[in-house]
């Protein structure tokens, strides 16, 4: 705790930081909450094929309802959650929801059962030993393909290389899914890493996509991105595609898969059934 040591002396925190932390202490308590009620859901993000704009399939994305504050950013929750242990509980429960609620559209439209899952993976999971069981377990229960699945991490992992982390790397890749590179581009990754790690996928961030026409660094950066990816046999997915013009760059710069609200925004699993009812997922 902070003590004023005297007048005249500096203060430690400011109010507005003093706030900060009261708030991150009340969330976590009302995030364990929530867990424990049920008060988390899943939404459903289209991703799509650059080459036709059809849908592939979906990214899930955690979503915390708060009774009183409504919907509370997963880019504020999730780091709460993993500096409170919580985190393998929310990424199981966003994995086994995501899973099953495909296998329940399955009766709908058979474009459920040909359709990928994109599920988010926080680092933190990647040093526990009963990671990669833990999701093999999941699916196994929920019956979901494993090569229709991609975790997506982000490239923080790649300079948290240990041995309990590879074990979990080598335990997913056995399973057959496929690891994706989430917010690419906005880490430190040598192409070493990346090698080494075997990623499928790159998962541009958005905000190259974003300065796509007002710089050439960012255009430059993206088409580096491609060339390296193809090089490297990995596939590129294009994040936070919001107009037609930077749809029709990434067509004509070959990438592979886009995602944005260009196509569609993150809907809860009512919303998003249509999508794959009129949409037409191709082939992996
Ligand atoms: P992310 O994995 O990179 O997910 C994409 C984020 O970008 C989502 O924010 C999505 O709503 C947003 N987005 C998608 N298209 C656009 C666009 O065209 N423009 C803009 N401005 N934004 C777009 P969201 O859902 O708020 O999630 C934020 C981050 O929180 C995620 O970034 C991910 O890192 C983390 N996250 C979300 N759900 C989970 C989860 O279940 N587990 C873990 N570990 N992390 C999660
Ligand atoms: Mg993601
Ligand atoms: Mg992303
Ligand atoms: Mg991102």
């Amino acid at each position: 705790h902070a003590k004023a040591s005297g007048p005249g002396r500096a203060v430690v925190f400011e109010p507005s930081m003093h706030e900060k932390v009261l708030r991150r202490t009340q969330l976590e308590t009302e995030l364990r909450q929530a867990l424990s009620q049920g008060a988390l859901s899943v939404h459903y993000q289209p991703i799509v094929h650059v080459a036709t704009g059809g849908l592939i399939g979906f990214e899930a994305l955690a979503r915390w309802k708060h009774p009183a504050r409504g919907f509370v950013s997963p880019a504020e929750f999730i780091p709460v959650a993993e500096d409170a242990g919580l985190i393998a509980e929310i990424d199981q429960f966003v994995l086994k929801e995501a899973a099953q609620q495909l296998r329940t559209w399955s009766t709908r439209t058979p474009l459920a059962d040909t359709c990928i899952l994109s599920v988010n993976a926080s680092t933190v999971q990647f040093s526990r030993a009963d990671f990669a069981p833990a999701v093999q377990c999941i699916l196994e229960e929920t019956g979901f393909d494993p090569v229709r699945l991609r975790l997506e991490i982000t490239e923080s992992l790649l300079m948290h290389r240990s041995p309990a982390v590879q074990r979990n790397i080598d335990g997913l890749r056995q399973l057959g899914l496929q690891l994706h590179i989430d917010d690419f581009g906005t880490g430190y990754s040598s192409l070493g890493y990346l090698q080494q790690f075997a990623a499928s996928a790159l998962k541009i961030d958005r905000s190259f996509i974003q300065r796509l026409f007002n710089s050439d660094e960012a255009a430059e950066l993206v088409r580096t991105i491609l060339a390296m990816a193809r090089n490297l046999n990995m596939k590129v997915v294009a994040e936070g595609v919001e107009h037609a013009e930077q749809w029709a760059w990434l067509q004509d710069a070959g990438c592979h898969y886009a995602q944005g609200y260009y196509f569609g925004v993150p809907l809860p699993a009512a919303d998003a059934l249509p999508l794959l009812l009129h949409g037409r997922p191709l082939p992996m």
